[in-house]
């Protein structure tokens, strides 16, 4: 266990964290926030997952997904259990929700050295903080984030988007990159989906944006939930117009999971009228997910609409960017091409 960071001591023994937007407050004696990695014991918080890792593999930067940050690259992807949110189409519930469902805190004890030296010996580019939510396990990202910077590693992010913009301020200027899911853009679908809202998620698309880091969005497009074309369109003009037409966004395929079983997978014509929806509202780069050997898994030029980046699932197939811009017309392709010793990737 690790003393927490980013929470206050409060009268009487108790503790108020405002790691995550949740900012669970008076949290009394034994009792933990909403998601259960996080305790008062005897007026301290504590981590109770610092350095307890399930899920440690080497994956293409592509699986988080990001396409347009050092594609071709690997990321060496970490987690422990827990999750602030509680998603009904959760793919890794019985990790994410192990603490809240009385599974305990399993994990294997890696220390930060271990992960970064772990990472380079692998061959990576980077580290990824995913599978479940890493705002819950920051006090340990943080640590081994400041070590991948040192060894010329980016960090990045795989993330509801809940955390607090506190939390940003602490983090920074440590984070590369992110991928922040918006699950809806209905603060009721928030609520019934995940247990959250949507306004936080917002907050944190702008200002990590302001910060520098290089965001791309996903939404998992659930039939009847998310996939009404007005709330799409909501979503596109968004970040189109908010958060800047550079972002990348992809929508992605939705499969029965966990709670909603019941609910059919999206069909590949609703994926192709979402991605329509969001190059028409003018994004340039609008990306289907979970569709292997779709059009909507590549990269075109936004101006000339050449194929620059050629994909099939996880595989770079073809990447003809040269020097960040289109070989073709020679627009500059928004994102991160090379690699920190200037290979291209
Ligand atoms: S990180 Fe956990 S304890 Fe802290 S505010 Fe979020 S849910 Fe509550």
């Amino acid at each position: 266990m690790k003393e927490a960071t980013l929470y206050k001591k409060e009268a009487n023994g108790l503790v108020s964290c405002f790691l995550c937007s949740h900012r669970c407050s008076n949290i009394k004696d034994k009792g933990t926030g909403i998601c259960g990695v996080r305790q008062n014991i005897k007026g301290t918080m504590y981590s109770l997952v610092y350095g307890k890792l399930i899920a440690a593999h080497v994956d293409p930067v592509e699986k988080k997904p990001f396409f347009n940050y050092l594609p071709g690259t690997y990321a060496y992807s970490i987690a422990t259990v827990g999750c602030n949110f509680r998603c009904k189409n959760c793919q890794n519930s019985d990790i994410s929700q192990a603490p809240k469902e009385g599974r305990g805190i399993a994990g294997t004890d890696l220390a930060p050295e271990t992960v970064v030296d772990l990472a380079v010996k692998s061959g990576c580019n980077s580290i990824a903080y995913t599978y479940t939510e890493p705002t819950i396990f920051f006090e340990y990202a943080y640590d081994v984030s400041k070590l991948a910077r040192k060894a010329g590693l980016s960090n990045l992010y795989v993330t509801n988007g809940y955390m607090t913009g506190e939390m940003l301020d602490a983090y920074y200027p440590l984070l590369d990159a992110a991928n922040v899911d918006l699950k809806t853009f209905r603060d009721a679908s928030y609520k019934d989906l995940c247990g959250a809202r949507l306004q936080p998620v917002l907050d944190t698309l702008k200002k990590m944006k302001k910060q520098g880091v290089w965001v791309e969005i996903t939404t998992l497009l659930i039939p009847g939930i998310n996939d009404s074309k007005e709330e799409l369109k909501d979503i596109a003009e968004y970040i189109s117009k908010e958060l800047g037409n550079e972002t990348p966004w992809h929508i992605s395929r939705f499969h029965p999971d966990y709670k909603l079983m019941d609910t059919p997978e999206t069909t590949p014509q609703a994926i192709k009228e979402a991605r329509d929806i969001g190059i028409n509202a003018g994004l340039r780069y609008v990306y289907a997910g979970n569709l292997p050997g779709d059009d909507g898994e590549n990269t075109y030029c936004p101006k000339c609409k050449e194929l620059l980046v050629q994909r099939e699932a996880y595989n770079i197939l073809e990447n003809k960017i040269i020097k960040d811009a289109c070989p073709k017309c020679g627009t500059k392709i928004d994102g991160k091409w090379k690699t920190e010793n200037g290979k291209t990737a």
